[in-house]
């Protein structure tokens, strides 16, 4: 079976957009690659933090909905995105949240992988995770990033989902997508692809008595798969359809292309193509610096950069 390739980006709901720049440009350092909107509701920016390239598997996205309320916790959300740090990089990334204040729980094990949890601005759990695996990662360090290259964040690690019902999900993520179980602990279970190496997995925990979660400031919105092209997602695509989900046709986003689908516990995914990037409409040396608008918003884009808050670069 054709698997998805391991997370292509997840996507998450913030507050006020200036802060959470000041806080994944500034404070972690990873590069804005991208500043647009959200294509169903242009008032709202849509932020991409990724490596200096952009690379697919690297990329936490946001929709700053500062007036929507804050998460509430349960099934069928994704509730903790974890990000992949060199090895030995969790003393300077302890010292360095310290200094900035982050509210940070003490540094814990993962399957044998140091794991450093922090909440950001807007309480969305973030953990910074170890990864030897990360660094055969496809990376370009960001020269301009606060945080030196060697302990900079090489891209997405996993993320958590809380199920109702585990095997329900589970069943569908080994027989539409390809997954397999790599292991348990603490009521944890790993599921990954492939290899199940750094980005190429995902844990999840079953908690039956658990109400429905449901988004807000704080929460992951949706996780993205990667796939290779059109024709892999496709096929992906099919399988989804049998596996008992329903797919939206194929979607263009620009750098990649987009299939939506609720797994079977109410998690949002999303299956996205490698390519062509965030170089396709930027000059790869000016990424993220002016808003990129789809070409059915540029008629409008007086109106829509007069309604979002203005954007200046953060305290670094
Ligand atoms: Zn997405």
């Amino acid at each position: 079976m054709h698997t998805v390739n391991g997370l292509h980006h997840v996507t998450a709901i913030a507050g006020p957009a200036q802060e959470n720049l000041n806080f994944y440009a500034g404070v972690l350092g990873m590069r804005l690659v991208k500043k647009s909107v959200n294509q169903d509701d242009p008032g709202t920016y849509h932020l991409f933090y990724a490596d200096a390239d952009g690379h697919p598997g690297t990329d936490l996205t946001f929709f700053p909905w500062a007036q929507m309320a804050p998460s509430r916790d349960g099934y069928g959300l994704g509730s903790e995105v974890s990000l992949a740090v060199p090895p030995d990089s969790l003393d300077f990334w302890l010292e360095r949240l310290q200094g900035e204040g982050v509210t940070i729980s003490p540094i814990e094990s993962r399957f044998g992988q140091p794991a450093l949890p922090l909440r950001d601005p807007h309480g969305l759990r973030v953990t910074l995770v170890e990864s030897p695996d990360s660094l055969r990662r496809s990376f370009t360090p960001w020269n301009r990033s606060p945080i030196p290259e060697k302990y900079q964040i090489r891209g997405l690690e996993s993320a958590r989902m809380v199920e109702r019902d585990l095997v329900r999900t589970t069943s569908f993520l080994t027989g539409a997508m390809g997954f397999v179980h790599l292991g348990t602990e603490n009521g944890w279970h790993r599921y990954g692809v492939g290899e199940g190496k750094s980005g190429a997995y995902i844990d999840l925990y079953e908690n039956p008595t658990a109400g429905r979660g449901a988004w807000g400031t704080g929460s992951i919105h949706h996780l993205a798969w990667r796939v290779g092209d059109a024709a892999h997602q496709m096929e992906v695509r099919t399988r989804v359809l049998e596996g008992g989900s329903r797919p939206t046709p194929v979607i263009d986003r620009f750098w990649f292309k987009s299939v939506y689908f609720p797994e079977p516990g109410g998690v949002l995914f999303e299956l996205a193509t490698e390519g062509p990037g965030f170089a396709v409409d930027e000059d790869p040396a000016h990424l993220g610096e002016s808003l990129v608008l789809p070409p059915w918003l540029e008629p409008e884009r007086t109106d829509i950069e007069a309604a979002l808050p203005r954007l200046t670069p953060p305290r670094i």
